[in-house]
């Protein structure tokens, strides 16, 4: 579909606003670089260049009413302008302006040329604040001449445009360029919008949004405009998600589930599913069914039992006589859900095997060569499960684990393993609804809301510097009863200025004092991974008290006798980070304890442990991090399918995006090659404005 869109673009192509900004007035080669830097290199990038904010200079004030410290809008006649040199060597352009209630001093710093252009009994209008020396004077003002300006002016007397800029364009001098483009090549440019849509909804057309995000005749104006212009982004993104969507329909494989195997499945655990378990499972069960290649993400929260629905998904595509991958993001999860999953799913004598970096080259190649054979069912893994050289026989399901630790690429990479594989990518971190439609709109989505009953929530406290002593005691009271405890630094190694911020650091520390009769482990992500495994095995095994970590342990790890984890610096994390480590215990049949240590020095920082000692939904707490800190930092991977918005935000404009959503769905069922002449402007729109950023 990509290319029959992008063949009739091109031969679209100069019918539209792509000239580039070099051949604008007063452009050239030479500033057109300097444009470049702000992502602007054609008309189209100008008439989309959002203003950063609006100065209001509408209403000209009389000069006998202004007062110090105003900054107001003024009209009136130059009645003398001179260049000055003050000692300091600044030159002063000084000019006198009259109009019908008094006079007015003006002066700018170090732009004689100024000069030129304030011939004697010309209008001027100015825009500046009033400042006091030996008498009011208006400084530094932005100025129009009246004969200058094309009859309206883009300076004063009207709501006004401020660009974020690069040290080497003016303010005046952009908004010259954009209004040029606007003049010269707004006509032409199609409408991205059909017209069915704009009028179902009640936006203006794409001439009037541009010329008023820019040159706004009142506040209304503007505020239609902005909206239309952030509904047209939805909306092209939403159209994307839905012709994404549509190729996911090419054919899949019908893995039938027989009849009772959920029931037989359940047999295998000694504790009976949760509703939410069930119900997803009947979700994917159905997905799999479909001849339509399954694309689920399922969302829940820490402790909610994803496992066992992902290991229903992995029976099922064995009992079709297809092989699954299941990836993880560490190779300490990758061991732990191979354990785990071969205990339980043995009894169906199924061949279960695990690839991680961490194994001998030998081992590997076996691996490898019995995905290729097909004697393997089910592998287990870390990235390595990516590798060019692992072939599968028959690929039928491709479980991700923990999502949000993999880049997008990653994940694509996996699924042109084959294309007609059923994927379910999994996550702890539930993600907002706003941003799940902006970065997952193309896949139907499960949510596990509660967890196994008898889970034992955790308590949290907060525990200042000087509580150190008593929290160290409260660790040794639990260990005296038999059970274990988490002691979590945000980083490996000391870097001078924070000395016991490091795992390693605090290791030393504690095995040598507070601690010395206990038994302590150490684990971090640096180290080689048997030794990881080692340490992993004992600790579960009860053989250490405390395991001094970083957050390797932050996903997945299941170890259910540990009941207290303390978090040192705990105002260096995340929201969700937090939430996902506290995840980590009150996973056993023992009350638990989330003690996060730290004086935070923000307020932001102080707001997140504020929430986390309060909220333990994990839905919750991601909206409220979401909020703090903004999309691109909550999802946090590098390449997390985050496009890049230039007008919306996708938590306020929450409910545009629902219903460019809609719009856009309902479009491409009708139109799926988007064929019909209305849809033009979409199709272009596709190609060029999410050109590479987005995905198709
Ligand atoms: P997560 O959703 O965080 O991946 P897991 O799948 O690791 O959670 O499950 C956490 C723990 O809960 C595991 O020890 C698992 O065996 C257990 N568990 C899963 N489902 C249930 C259930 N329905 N009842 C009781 N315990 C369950
Ligand atoms: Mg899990």
């Amino acid at each position: 579909m990509d290319s029959i869109i992008r063949d009739d673009i091109m031969q679209e192509k100069k019918n539209y606003g792509d000239i580039s900004v070099r051949y604008l007035k007063g452009v050239g080669p030479k500033r057109s670089v300097i444009f470049k830097k702000l992502g602007i290199e054609n008309v189209q990038d100008l008439f989309y260049y959002l203003p950063r904010r609006y100065e209001d200079r509408s209403f000209a004030a009389s000069i006998e009413d202004l007062k110090i410290g105003d900054e107001r809008a003024v009209r009136g006649k130059i009645l003398k302008c001179g260049v000055f040199r003050a000692r300091t060597g600044t030159s002063i352009t000084c000019a006198a302006v009259e109009d019908a209630t008094g006079r007015l001093q003006v002066v700018w710093y170090n732009m004689p040329f100024l000069q030129k252009h304030f011939a004697v009994g010309k209008q001027i209008f100015l825009y500046g604040k009033i400042e006091i020396e030996s008498r009011p004077v208006m400084v530094h003002p932005a100025f129009d001449i009246m004969d200058e300006a094309h009859g309206e002016s883009l300076e004063i007397g009207r709501i006004v445009p401020i660009y974020s800029l690069t040290q080497d364009l003016t303010q005046r001098y952009m908004r010259k360029t954009i209004d040029c483009a606007i003049r010269d090549h707004l006509g032409q440019v199609r409408d991205t919008l059909p017209t069915y849509v704009r009028a179902r909804k009640k936006l203006v057309d794409f001439k009037f949004a541009v010329q008023n995000i820019h040159f706004p005749h009142s506040p209304e104006n503007l505020e239609r405009a902005y909206r239309r212009l952030v509904f047209e982004e939805f909306f092209v993104l939403q159209v994307i998600m839905a012709l994404r969507r549509r190729r996911h329909a090419r054919k899949g494989i019908e893995h039938l589930a027989k009849e009772g195997l959920l029931d037989e499945f359940e047999k295998l655990f000694n504790f009976e599913f949760t509703r939410e378990q069930k119900k997803c499972i009947k979700e994917i069960e159905k997905d799999m069914a479909s001849a339509r290649p399954m694309y689920r993400l399922l969302q829940g929260d820490v402790g909610s039992g994803k496992t066992v629905v992902a290991m229903y998904a992995l029976i099922t595509a064995a009992e079709n006589g297809y092989q699954s991958v299941m990836m993880v993001p560490t190779e300490i999860l990758a061991r732990q859900h191979y354990v785990t999953i071969s205990k339980a799913l043995m009894p169906l004598g199924l061949n279960i095997r695990m690839l991680i970096n961490g194994l001998g080259k030998k081992e590997k190649d076996i691996v490898g060569a019995e995905l290729a054979g097909g004697e393997a069912d089910i592998v287990i893994g870390t990235h390595s499960v990516l590798q060019e050289k692992i072939n599968y026989k028959n690929l039928g399901l491709i479980v991700i684990d923990e999502q949000h630790k993999f880049g997008v690429d990653q994940r694509k990479t996996l699924r042109q393993k084959n294309a007609k594989a059923d994927t379910l990518i999994m996550t702890a971190t539930p993600i907002p609804r706003s941003l799940a439609l902006t970065v997952y709109g193309d896949m139907d989505i499960s949510f596990m809301k509660d967890k196994p009953h008898g889970r034992k929530t955790v308590s949290t406290s907060w525990a200042r510097e000087e509580q150190r002593e008593e929290v160290y005691n409260f660790l040794r009271e639990e260990i005296r009863t038999g059970r274990q405890a988490f002691i979590v630094c945000p980083m490996v190694k000391d870097k001078d200025p924070s000395p016991m911020a490091s795992a390693e650091g605090m290791f030393k520390r504690l095995k040598n004092e507070a601690f010395r009769d206990l038994r302590l482990a150490l684990i971090h992500g640096r180290m080689k991974t048997e030794e990881k495994d080692r340490i992993m095995k004992a600790f579960r095994a009860g053989k250490y008290d405390i395991l001094v970590a970083t957050t390797v342990v932050e996903v997945g790890v299941n170890i259910p006798n540990a009941t207290v984890m303390l978090v040192l610096h705990a105002d260096r994390y995340g929201l969700t980070q937090l939430h996902q480590l506290r995840g980590r215990i009150g996973r056993g049949e023992h009350a638990s304890y989330f003690i996060l240590m730290g004086d935070p020095t923000t307020d932001v920082s102080r707001e997140r442990i504020e929430t986390i000692t309060k909220m333990d939904d994990g839905f919750l707490i991601a909206e409220r991090d979401l909020d703090l800190r903004g999309p691109g930092e909550f999802l946090g991977t590098r390449q997390s399918g985050l496009p890049e918005l230039r007008f919306g935000n996708i938590v306020r404009d929450f409910k545009i995006m629902e219903e460019a959503r809609e719009e856009a769905f309902a479009l491409v069922t009708k139109d799926p090659e988007l064929k019909d002449p209305r849809h033009l402007g979409i199709r272009k729109s596709i190609t060029e404005r999410f050109h590479g950023k987005v995905e198709l």
